[in-house]
């Protein structure tokens, strides 16, 4: 049920998205956004670990895994800098390491590209992107994607949240995903367990008077779509 919540979100936000930016630069092959730094909760782990296997891409995965090893772990979780923002309270600041591409790239390719998670999902640009020449993107699918990406942990809450090589290794102690966990030492699945936050409930929206509205629309959307003939509202609030 849960996975098909968090597909039906990724198919409402896309629609969104591209009605919302109409001129996106973005297209195949262009990567220059695919970095280390992907936060994921457990239930987009578990999408990958499973297409990964059915796939039969477990050696490539699984290598592809090990060279994660420059990347930036998260202090708080989009939930909770949320809170605390709705609280008013200071976040030490979160420091991002630059570091190389993300290891499941091939040929400017995600590998992993139906289950790719929802950070992934939401980066998108009006102009090419390079080094030294950012993403740019309207405060509405800031705000839009922020508060989508609060849902989606809220729908994961109690679970993983963390950087996406964290999580993925951390999964790797349920029996399911055995076939990849048997290229791993245990030391490191237990670090990896060690590092990964807990995704938290919703706190609240972080929403502005101008972009507020259009917003609160696209959650309205959502909340109200039927999974297994139940509201996810509903569902989101333990009904
Ligand atoms: S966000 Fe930037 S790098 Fe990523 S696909 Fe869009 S234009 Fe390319
Ligand atoms: S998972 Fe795929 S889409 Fe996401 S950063 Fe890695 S290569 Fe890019």
């Amino acid at each position: 049920m849960k996975h098909k919540i968090l597909h039906s979100i990724y198919t409402i936000f896309e629609d969104w998205s591209s009605k919302s930016n109409p001129h996106l630069a973005c297209c195949k092959g262009c990567s220059t956004c695919c970095t280390q730094n992907v936060t994921i909760t457990a239930l987009e782990g578990e999408d990958i670990l499973r297409y990964v296997i059915t796939k039969k891409m477990v050696d490539k995965f699984a290598t592809a895994l090990l060279q994660s090893t420059d990347f930036s772990r998260p202090k708080y979780t989009t939930n909770d800098f949320a809170k605390a923002c709705l609280d008013g309270r200071d976040l030490d600041p979160e420091i991002q390491s630059d570091n190389g591409g993300c290891p499941f790239l091939e040929n400017n390719l995600c590998t992993i590209y139906p289950v790719r998670p929802f950070s992934c999902r939401l980066f998108v640009s009006d102009v090419t992107c390079s080094p030294g020449n950012p993403a740019q993107v309207s405060d509405l699918h800031l705000e839009a994607s922020t508060a989508v990406t609060q849902v989606i942990e809220h729908l994961g809450q109690k679970e993983y949240w963390g950087n996406m090589f964290d999580v993925l290794l951390a999964l790797l102690d349920i029996g399911e995903y055995r076939e990849i966990a048997d290229r791993f030492n245990q030391t490191l699945i237990i670090q990896a367990r060690m590092c990964t936050l807990t995704a938290k409930p919703l706190p609240g929206f972080l929403l502005s008077e101008e972009e507020g509205p259009k917003v609160a629309q696209l959650l309205e959307t959502i909340f109200e779509t039927e999974v297994d003939h139940k509201r996810i509202e509903d569902i989101l609030n333990g009904k």
